[in-house]
């Protein structure tokens, strides 16, 4: 048998953008995300508002969600953590 080099197909490297342009790209989304995620707090905390419940920290468990405060205790919508204040 003979030896045959499998042929990894290389990326065709791409044309690279100067550094500044790339950081032009990062900075416009990191805005368009921190603009987000702003809509989403607001969101959220007029929803836990007419629920009755109040947005409270990151949950230490999964660190996937917000825990949210209601009738006395807190719980992760997540992950299922509850805790009584
Ligand atoms: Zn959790």
């Amino acid at each position: 048998m003979t030896y045959r080099p499998s042929r990894v197909s290389q990326p065709r490297p791409q044309r690279e953008r100067p550094i500044a342009a790339q950081l032009a790209a990062l900075n416009e989304r990191l805005e368009v995300a921190e603009r987000q995620h702003r809509q989403l707090r607001n969101t959220v905390s007029a929803l836990g508002r007419e629920l009755g419940a109040t947005v409270g920290s990151p949950c230490v468990h999964c660190e996937e969600s917000y825990l949210l405060i209601k009738d006395g205790s807190m719980s992760c919508p997540r992950c299922g953590y509850r805790e009584s204040l």
